[in-house]
């Protein structure tokens, strides 16, 4: 499956729009995790030759019929999360990210690795103005499923996070939690990646595998790497929370029941998220003067800037810049 950007994926904006949908020129489109393991075949394919990509900004420059939520030239975040069905048992509880019929930006529908995209108004979010377009992508996959993993890794008031891998979304993670006073451990394979992590406050920082300095109260695993499941959850007081917040993992390996589960160790995973938790996170990052560190590409180094992705050693997240302001 070809990776890379195709430039000219749409070349008239006038295309007829759904009802509801609006038309949005790329500015930048941040460079997920997700997006390998979409154009690797890690993840079903949806939609063939598929255009990857689901952190975007970008302006609307067209709205389609019925639309009303967005004005002409508003600038404008297009997440992972595209559409679910509004009408099954899960969208009605508010777990609209469990959701069946659920459709997702560069899995299902082309995503942001283009110069235009379509997105229904309703699934797309306000940027706030203190971010710029570059450090407001990662907020919108990295950011927002973080947030959703700490909110599913029930975390003590005051209390000990750890935090595996450290790449877009966890170092956007740690500081939502460092900035409530959590103490924040890092565990991951890259020496810069730890140094930054220290950098930013984070308690201690150490391999992969490494024991934790100290018990964890929870933990969230961002590498999508079974094996480490493991050597967090012995790193987990009694009762203690591991979210998995991966779209993707190899094999967790058997685990022993006795060493890993026992004393009441919860063990949940993390599927995409609602639009509560997308508005939620972009209110605080806002408020809490959140910094996505971003390393930028231009727009036709997006091979370049997966494989930068791929080795995982990251000073935060590589983002793409698509069009000019
Ligand atoms: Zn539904
Ligand atoms: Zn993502």
């Amino acid at each position: 499956m070809a990776t890379g950007p195709r430039l000219n994926w749409w070349k008239s904006p006038s295309r007829h729009l759904a009802g509801g949908e609006v038309l949005v020129k790329v500015l930048t489109c941040g460079v997920c995790h997700t997006d390998l393991h979409v154009t690797e075949g890690d993840l079903p394919v949806h939609r063939k030759h598929v255009t990857p990509g689901h952190e975007i900004v970008g302006r609307v420059v067209a709205r389609g019929p019925e639309t009303q939520r967005f004005a002409l030239g508003e600038r404008i975040g297009i997440p992972w999360f595209r559409h679910a069905c509004g009408v099954c048992k899960f969208c009605r509880s508010g777990h609209e990210n469990l959701c069946s019929h659920s459709v997702y930006t560069g899995w299902d529908h082309d995503g942001g690795y283009a110069e235009y995209v379509t997105v229904p108004e309703g699934f797309a979010y306000r940027i706030p103005a203190r971010f710029d377009s570059l450090t407001a992508a990662p907020l919108l996959c990295a950011g927002i499923i973080g947030y959703r993993a700490f909110e599913r890794a029930n975390v003590p008031a005051g209390g000990r996070l750890g935090l595996y891998g450290f790449g877009g979304s966890a170092h956007i993670t740690a500081q939502i939690a460092l900035a409530q006073g959590i103490e924040v451990h890092v565990f991951t394979r890259g020496k810069d990646a730890q140094k930054f992590a220290l950098e930013l406050g984070c308690a201690s920082a150490q391999g992969a595998y490494d024991p934790s300095p100290v018990p964890l109260d929870s933990a969230i695993m961002f590498a999508p790497v079974g094996e480490m499941v493991l050597p967090a959850l012995a790193s987990l007081v009694p009762g203690g929370t591991l979210a998995l917040a991966g779209i993707h993992m190899s094999d967790v390996p058997t685990l022993n029941y006795q060493d890993y589960l026992f004393h009441e160790k919860t063990l949940t995973s993390v599927e995409s998220n609602t639009r509560r938790d997308g508005e939620e996170f972009l209110t605080l990052a806002d408020r809490l003067d959140i910094e996505p560190a971003v390393t930028e590409y231009p727009f036709e180094q997006a091979d370049q800037a997966l494989r930068h992705v791929k080795g995982g050693n990251i000073k935060g997240a590589c983002v793409l810049r698509v069009s000019k302001e």
